[in-house]
């Protein structure tokens, strides 16, 4: 048999990503970043309008990539919630709020002349770190301009209905002080410990404490706190800076909440952290989030059950290209790839090598 090469597109609110993906080597290659014509471009442009414009690049993109790879298929994955026939439901990052649901696997299919998978961003990551059909469960938890997550169980990644992977809307905060999420309502998980809430939280804080603000990290690099960054931040806490842990645990609380609750309503044991900020932060962001855990008390755990709750992914923004080329290598044959899990993984995975020939990407590039 050939070797079948795929075209995979991470389609994001900022940057729309296009890569060759090879099933038989598990590879990523030949990646292309180019700005996302949609509301990041055209703040002011009707839903309908910028939808086709969109779905236009999105088809302009993948037609270049395919002829000049060879590619037989193309899996696009889409921030934004898509049903199982990839019809696309909403996509405020990417043509706002509203909007008639996109048909957009069948109108690409039919432009393409090739199959088309579309899914959502975070569930194509999931298949990042599908390794077979014994794959235990997990729960993906991705933390960046947002949060979001998706469970795997058994095969399938868990959503009833299109309801699922809403932990960034999980309510923590009730009182009208409570921080503003992008979605219209108040104190919800993605507002309090995304990169853009613990932004938000650490520049209050240090409007709040001026002399603790300017003795941290924080302020000798940012005199000004209205004017730190996500990338200070990180940062300030990857140098284990007092004042910036402090901002970033308060943020933990909530999401160790989330995490145990989880785990207590289904099980589920690992727990796999991806995006912009938590990248950025590293290893120490798994860290302080096990010790949130370790304040909570998983039911049924002993500690060290409770130190291998909490993984941090790959250190790189491809989940959503690699996940759609795997899928895509498991809906049309053989099955999974070759699958390297990154240190700190449990010690039932044999690493294998896996080539990325690509850019790398950058905190500021997966901001929505
Ligand atoms: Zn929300």
């Amino acid at each position: 048999m050939a070797e079948r090469r795929f075209v995979v597109m991470d389609v994001g609110g900022t940057t729309l990503r296009t890569g060759l993906y090879r099933p038989e080597g598990d590879t990523l290659e030949a990646v292309r970043r180019t700005p996302t014509s949609g509301i990041a471009i055209d703040p002011d442009t009707p839903v309908r309008v910028l939808q086709e414009r969109v779905i236009g690049q999105i088809a302009a993109e993948a037609e270049t990539a395919l002829r000049r790879h060879g590619g037989s298929a193309a899996g696009i994955a889409f921030a934004g919630p898509v049903t199982d026939a990839g019809c696309v439901l909403g996509a405020p990052t990417i043509w706002g709020a509203g909007g008639d649901p996109v048909a957009a696997a069948d109108l690409l299919r039919e432009r393409l002349g090739v199959p088309v998978v579309v899914v959502n961003d975070v569930a194509a990551a999931v298949w990042r770190y599908v390794r077979g059909p014994e794959e235990p469960p997990f729960c993906l938890i991705t933390v960046s301009s947002g949060i979001g997550n998706k469970v795997y169980w058994g095969g399938r990644v868990l959503l009833d209905g299109g309801h699922g992977g809403e932990l960034g809307h999980w309510t923590w905060r009730t009182d009208p002080a409570a921080p503003r999420c992008d979605c219209g309502g108040r104190g919800h998980l993605g507002a309090i410990a995304s990169g853009r809430g613990l932004l938000a939280a650490a520049r209050a804080a240090g409007e709040a404490d001026a002399p603790a603000y300017r003795a941290s990290a924080l302020g000798l690099a940012c005199p000004r706190p209205d004017q730190l960054t996500n990338e200070i931040l990180a940062l300030a806490i990857r140098s284990r800076d007092p004042f910036a842990t402090g901002v970033l645990r308060a943020g933990l609380r909530p999401l160790a909440s989330a995490i145990t609750s989880v785990f207590c309503a289904i099980g589920v044991r690992r727990f796999r952290i991806i995006g912009g900020f938590a990248r950025a932060v590293g290893q120490r962001y798994a860290d302080l989030l096990t010790e949130c855990l370790h304040e909570n008390d998983c039911f049924g755990l002993d500690p060290a059950d409770i130190d291998r709750l909490v993984l941090m992914g790959h250190a790189d923004d491809d989940h959503g290209l690699i996940g759609a080329g795997r899928l895509l290598a498991r809906e049309t044959g053989n099955a999974y790839g070759s699958g390297h899990i990154p240190a700190g993984d449990t010690g039932d995975v044999r690493n294998t090598s896996h080539v990325l020939a690509h850019d790398s990407g950058s905190l500021a590039g997966e901001r929505a």
